[in-house]
């Protein structure tokens, strides 16, 4: 069993912290919130009072974090973490964050002979406390083998996805095809339905044809078609549409970076940009069908 420390106790953090200590390992965690860390402590966990402190002798640190500013707080310069990590320790930075920062922090970690993964996740708060989260990894392959170790008692599938920052373009990269077919599957959806048709049918007839795709198949945007939808269930999230305007902003920076233009990943972000700034942003991400009733 190794020893563990966690910074970010959030709706992620908080369940893929948990499943550590059940899995065993001895888990000391850190927060800026007390009852965050108050709730781990009941659940086992040792708490820290900076995130120094936690990583202080541990095999691994994991970071769930909000966003590339406090990653790189968190890891970076004199105050950082990793100059005071020993080089037997793992990173695992799990936040979805720009891939600029994860390489930065990346390479700032190889120079110290520290071995880093930016590991963001897929699966939401279900998945994080069912612990069947996948992992798109970025860093070398030694990392990606001790990574591989932890991960397991967090997910299910587990990818090595590149060099570091890998596993942001690729979470990136999956994102903006998601919000992309999402907003297709809605649009084909709602045309057939003002054309008479019912959104049941028409989805059999487009999953047993070249229409197919995952929001289709297990996460219908049409109220009613399926049961255990958000969609069926008032779009209760589910994904937020304020977490895939973030991750499409990501995207788009990516994009950017590396002069690929992606005029439907451009276009999908500002549907969603304004999907949210209509007050839809803590629904779920499928609500997006209901701009197309307005
Ligand atoms: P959250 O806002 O619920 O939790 C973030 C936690 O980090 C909070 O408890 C906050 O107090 C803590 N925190 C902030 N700065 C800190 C610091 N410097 N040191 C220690 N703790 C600090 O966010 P979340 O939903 O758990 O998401 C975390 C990450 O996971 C984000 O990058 C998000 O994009 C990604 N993600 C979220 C989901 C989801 O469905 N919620 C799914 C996939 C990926």
């Amino acid at each position: 069993m190794s020893k563990v420390a966690f910074n970010g106790l959030g709706n992620m953090g908080g369940p893929m912290a948990g499943n550590l200590l059940q899995a065993g390992h001895s888990v000391t965690v850190f927060d800026l919130s007390e009852s965050a860390c108050e709730q781990m402590r009941a659940a086992g966990a040792g708490v820290a009072a900076s995130a120094a402190e936690a990583a202080s002798g541990a095999d691994y640190v994991i970071s769930m974090l909000p966003a590339g500013k406090h990653v790189a707080a968190t890891y970076l310069g004199e105050s950082g973490l990793l100059a005071k990590l020993d080089t037997s320790t793992t990173v695992l930075d799990c936040s979805t964050i720009d891939a600029a920062t994860a390489r930065e922090v990346g390479a700032a970690a190889a120079e110290l002979g520290i071995g880093f993964m930016d590991a963001p996740v897929s699966g939401g708060v279900a998945a994080a406390a069912a612990g069947t989260l996948a992992f798109m990894c970025g860093g070398d392959a030694a990392t990606f083998a001790s990574a591989k170790l932890i991960l397991a008692d967090m997910g299910k599938n587990i990818f090595h996805a590149g060099p570091a920052g890998a596993g942001q373009v690729a979470k990136g990269c999956n994102n903006m095809l998601l919000a992309i077919h999402m907003i297709g599957s809605a649009e084909a959806l709602e045309m057939g339905v003002r054309n008479g048709m019912d959104p049941g049918v028409l989805s059999e007839i487009m999953l047993a044809s070249s229409g197919r795709n995952w929001s289709l198949e297990v996460y219908n945007p049409y109220p009613g078609v399926m049961e255990n939808a958000p969609a069926s269930n008032d779009y209760k999230p589910g994904f937020m549409v304020d977490l895939m305007v973030k991750d499409l902003g990501l995207a788009m920076e990516i994009a950017e970076h590396s002069g690929v233009d992606n005029a439907m990943g451009k276009l999908a972000r500002e549907l969603y940009t304004q999907h949210q700034e209509a007050g839809n942003g803590p629904r779920d991400f499928s609500s997006i069908l209901e701009r197309l009733k307005s």
